[in-house]
């Protein structure tokens, strides 16, 4: 069987002899008598597109074959036409050619290892053996992009094994067969089964975006190409709605973000002011009442435990506190110093359809019954 795709990796198209056909987990498998279709392989996905009229939704190598699973039979004999889906496949070839220029500079540079690979549908990570912090990444970035921009022909060997065992070389293990050798020169030479683009410049652009600690190296986030525009272009797009939101200029929105938190803080804390004065006016208002039952609007769990503990204080009986509506629920609060509370919590929260409890002193939670129920329920208990 020929693998079109190691001499070419731009064919996308070809003619293909059927070997054979059977049902297999999800569709059919078909075997060619050559194919431009890349098997799962060295970390890079497989390829999709046509056989005739039947779509590859995987491919796989499987025993020395290329196993192609379709969607629908083919014969067995015939030849059909083979169709490489191109933007999935050199969406691919940039990911995993920018995988190669900066694991080889890494390794020059630094001495470590790739020792795990991911090319994701979103993200590409690459694992090494050695920690980097992000000054090192800032310059692994800037020099991978560099040699990106100096477009040098990548090339593809097999050379005799021994030259092979001359050669200095990543992934270097005893393999049984032909080695692959695939050079990005003066960046990258490492044994790789994948496809790769043809000259450094058609990876476009290679943008490093976090590196963090892993096991007893780090993992660098990436994206290439088509991919680093597209998640370049969103992150863009995601400033500009802050830079206009905020009337502030596309690199002052840090800044503007910062005013603005600033100014929230404020706004909360003149707003606990006025929320203090508010319950001690309630508390005045409710001194002497014995049990109360109070629904004031919008508070937080914790400024409706501050009023339940405010109106407490000056009603002398029972405190029961409500805020919230119809649809969000209603958050409660109910305090009192000389009861068990915990009965009241169990029977309110059976029958307004509400969940919480507490201490026997001090229960809160939430009710999704609506304020009449509730209303109700505090008149018989
Ligand atoms: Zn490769």
């Amino acid at each position: 069987m020929e693998r079109l795709y190691e001499e070419n990796s731009f064919l996308t198209d070809f003619d293909a002899r059927v070997l054979t056909c059977a049902p297999g987990k999800g569709g059919y498998e078909v075997t060619l008598d050559r194919t431009a279709f890349f098997p799962e392989g060295g970390g890079q996905p497989w390829d999709t597109g046509t056989l005739g009229p039947a779509r590859v939704l995987e491919v796989h190598d499987r025993g020395g074959q290329v196993v192609h699973l379709c969607d629908a039979p083919l014969e067995p004999g015939q030849t059909v036409h083979g169709a490489v889906d191109w933007d999935r496949r050199f969406d691919l070839m940039q990911q995993h050619s920018g995988e190669h220029i900066v694991s080889g500079l890494a390794h020059a540079k630094w001495g470590c290892d790739n020792v795990g690979f991911h090319l994701g549908a979103e993200l590409v990570t690459i694992d090494l053996s050695a920690e980097l912090d992000e000054e090192q990444l800032a310059w692994l970035e800037g020099e991978a992009n560099r040699y990106v921009w100096q477009d040098r022909p990548v090339s593809v060997s097999v050379p005799a094994p021994e030259e092979l065992e001359q050669l200095t070389y990543r992934s270097k293990k005893a393999l049984d067969g032909p080695v692959r050798i695939v050079t990005f020169p003066g960046a990258d030479c490492c044994a790789c089964c994948g496809t790769h683009v043809r000259s450094a410049g058609q990876v476009g652009l290679i943008k490093l975006l976090t590196v963090q600690k892993f096991r007893s190296g780090c993992r660098i986030e990436l994206v290439c190409g088509s991919r680093a525009l597209a998640y370049l272009s969103g992150a863009l797009e995601q400033n500009r709605q802050v830079s206009r939101l905020l009337s502030a200029k596309l690199f002052q929105t840090g800044a503007a973000v910062e005013r603005l938190l600033a100014e929230n803080e404020g706004h909360k804390a003149r707003c606990a002011r006025l929320e203090e004065d508010r319950f001690a006016a309630l508390a005045r208002q409710y001194a002497g009442a014995g049990d109360v039952v109070l629904f004031e609007e919008g508070l937080s769990p914790d400024a409706l435990r501050r009023l339940c503990d405010a109106v407490l204080r000056a009603c002398g009986g029972r405190c029961a506190c409500l805020s919230g509506g119809e649809g969000a629920g209603w958050q409660y609060a109910v305090g009192a110093p000389d009861r068990d509370l915990r009965p009241l919590a169990k029977e309110m929260n059976a029958a307004l359809d509400g969940r919480g409890g507490g201490k026997p002193d001090f229960i809160q939670g939430i009710l999704q019954a609506d304020r009449a129920r509730i209303e109700a329920f505090f008149r018989t208990h």
